[in-house]
């Protein structure tokens, strides 16, 4: 897979004079790979003094130069839940990104980690959510707690946790809707959930992971910023890499927002998830073979 930005890069790189135009194509670049624009201008300076000092003779020294400057940007994370003690990831992202297949990814790969996996089905709004993740419960054999469609999605929670405390289960995978009748509504459901979770899991146990979607650019900075101000992210996890895609609006949200990356998506099989791996992502994006 090659991403576009990559690919930029590495055309931008080759067999250019290293002069003011390289700088502002350079900028332009980032910026249409989803940076953002003050984190495009920012690198293409960095980029120019940077080579006044170091005097980079080839353009694979300068693709290691970008690769560094947006390496402090991004960073890790491994989420592993304790085995004694019950913890709760909550899944948040928009309609369509992919979240309920990537709890199911999730269900199938911690629980080949050795978690009891219970699943929550706390999107309520849209009756077909609830199915979708029943059914993935079924084919991967792994419990799940429902209500009605309709439901409060806080009940769904609690009983998600009062009954996983029960059967000594040590991993709740909640998907919760990305969409209601208008934002504050949605805002407002999350943050009830967010609360009773809190309040009732172990200090560290609980996480809440943003699904984005590779494809969606930009947009992905914003869904970041709203939920991130509506809950607090701890994670992100970017589906459908597989796809020719954009990665830099990870890189923006890792700058503006200070949140890491937790796994990505690759495909549609259960199978289709890793965790995210900051050095090949940087080199796929700067074009690093
Ligand atoms: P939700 O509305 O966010 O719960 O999204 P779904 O889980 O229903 O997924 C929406 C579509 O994206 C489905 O067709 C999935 O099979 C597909 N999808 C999810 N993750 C990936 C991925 O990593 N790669 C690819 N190619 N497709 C994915």
């Amino acid at each position: 897979m090659k991403w576009k930005l990559g690919a930029r890069l590495a055309a931008l790189f080759t067999g250019k004079k290293f002069n003011e135009e390289f700088y502002e194509e350079l900028e332009d670049a980032l910026i249409e790979g989803d940076l953002g624009g003050r984190v495009a201008m920012e690198i293409s300076d960095k980029v120019r003094e940077a080579a006044k000092k170091q005097r980079p003779d080839t353009q694979d020294d300068y693709r290691i130069l970008v690769k560094e400057l947006l390496s402090d940007r991004i960073s890790e994370y491994r989420p592993e839940p304790p085995k004694d003690s019950l913890s709760l990831y909550l899944f948040l992202g928009v309609n369509g990104v992919g979240k309920t297949t990537t709890v199911a990814k999730l269900a199938s790969y911690y629980g080949k980690l050795g978690n009891k996996v219970v699943l929550a089905a706390a999107d309520t709004f849209r009756a077909a959510a609830i199915d979708q993740l029943a059914l993935h419960a079924e084919r991967l054999g792994v419990r799940i707690v429902k209500q009605s469609d309709g439901s409060d999605p806080g009940a769904v929670v609690y009983d998600a946790i009062t009954s996983a405390a029960a059967r000594k289960d040590n991993l709740i995978l909640a998907d919760t809707a990305g969409r209601m009748h208008n934002k504050e509504n949605l805002v407002r459901e999350l943050q009830k959930i967010d609360k009773i979770a809190a309040a009732r899991i172990p200090q560290g146990n609980y996480k809440k992971f943003l699904v984005i979607d590779a494809t969606t650019g930009q947009n992905g900075f914003s869904q970041a910023e709203l939920f991130h101000k509506a809950v607090g992210i701890d994670a992100l996890i970017l589906t459908k890499y597989d796809s020719m895609a954009k990665g830099g609006a990870l890189i923006r949200i890792g700058e503006q927002l200070g949140i890491p990356v937790a796994f990505v998506g690759t495909g549609e099989k259960y199978s289709d998830i890793e965790p995210f791996d900051k050095e090949s992502f940087l080199n796929a994006l700067c074009g690093i073979e």
